[in-house]
């Protein structure tokens, strides 16, 4: 799994701090944003823990980071496109061949040498099968390859590699990490949340540092699973 930093909102503390102030000032954002009100770097970093602390969240919701993310399986992406508050944009299968797709391999399956090999025959006779109706499609029909396409990656496994693009704000990043962090969370999408965690950490150190499983912030297990010891009980 591969996952990078594309961008971010310019001067995130800065605009998290004119929107707050936004609530409580006779002066426009723009003019606190700009003039900046006098408030040295300790002092801005203190606010914005604060805020966050607090719950006072609208202001985080100005910051957007976008991440590019490769080498996950269809399995991943799917459980991450359920979070709504955020924008997508996924490799198609349709414009792109699937020929000889790459695959992502649990690491139960691949740690056991029986368990792979059926795997990675199984994969090897989809791939096969994708070839071999292909192969037919393109001789006995007139329609397009994209179309064919279409119809051809109704044979491809939940284990296909896909690449996608993510821009999720702050407040949205921090239920996701809330949800995905949890150990009861789906491996792949965990490791995803925490590559993504590691990024944003560096940048807003203030807001993220709260950041984990939800059972952090609850002091329980809403999953009633306590083996993990991750929240103080
Ligand atoms: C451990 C785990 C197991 C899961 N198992 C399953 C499963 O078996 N089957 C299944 O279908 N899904 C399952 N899910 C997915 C889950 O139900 C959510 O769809 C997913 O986590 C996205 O989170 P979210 O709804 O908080 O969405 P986000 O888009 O992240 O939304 C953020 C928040 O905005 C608010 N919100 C967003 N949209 C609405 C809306 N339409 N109405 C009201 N409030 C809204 C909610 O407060 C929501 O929490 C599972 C998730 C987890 C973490």
């Amino acid at each position: 799994m591969k996952v990078e930093l594309l961008s971010y909102t310019n001067n995130p503390k800065e605009v998290i701090y004119a929107s707050a102030r936004q609530c409580y000032s006779k002066y426009s954002a723009y003019k606190i944003y700009t003039e900046k009100e006098k408030i040295s770097s300790t002092k801005l970093k203190e606010f914005i823990a604060h805020l966050t602390k607090r719950g006072h969240l609208s202001p985080l919701e100005h910051i957007s980071f976008t991440f590019a993310v490769e080498g996950i399986s269809r399995v991943c992406s799917h459980q991450l496109v359920r979070h709504r508050i955020a924008s997508y944009s996924q490799q198609s299968q349709r414009y792109v061949s699937m020929d000889n797709f790459d695959f992502i391999i649990p690491p139960t399956i691949a740690g056991n040498k029986e368990a792979k090999k059926i795997f990675l025959d199984t994969i090897d006779y989809i791939k096969s099968s994708y070839k071999k109706l292909k192969d037919i499609m393109e001789v006995s029909s007139k329609i397009e390859k994209e179309k064919i396409n279409q119809d051809l990656r109704f044979l491809l496994p939940q284990a296909v590699e896909t690449k996608i693009v993510i821009t999720m704000n702050v407040r949205e990043l921090m239920h996701f990490f809330s949800e995905r962090l949890c150990v009861r969370a789906q491996w792949e999408i965990r490791e995803l949340a925490k590559n993504m965690l590691t990024i944003v950490r560096k940048i807003l150190p203030e807001v993220f540092i709260f950041s984990g499983p939800k059972c952090k912030q609850l002091n329980y297990c809403p999953e009633n699973f306590s083996e993990c010891k991750l929240y103080k009980a």
